[in-house]
């Protein structure tokens, strides 16, 4: 009942198995979402682009 959930990109799909790796954690509108290293970096720039778009 407390098995942990498996670490999944939430934008290519790829599951991260055994110790988690630097994956990138982010809080969109309440939710949790886990994106791999690789989609992390173009990720980050859309997040950053939107929160200056969303809170300026
Ligand atoms: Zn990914």
């Amino acid at each position: 009942m407390a098995e942990p959930e498996p670490l999944v990109c939430a934008r290519c799909g790829t599951r991260a198995e055994g110790p988690r790796p630097t994956w990138t954690f982010s809080v969109e509108s309440g939710a949790c979402r886990h994106y791999c290293e690789r989609c992390s970096r173009d990720h980050l720039r859309v997040i950053e682009g939107r929160l200056d778009s969303q809170w300026w």
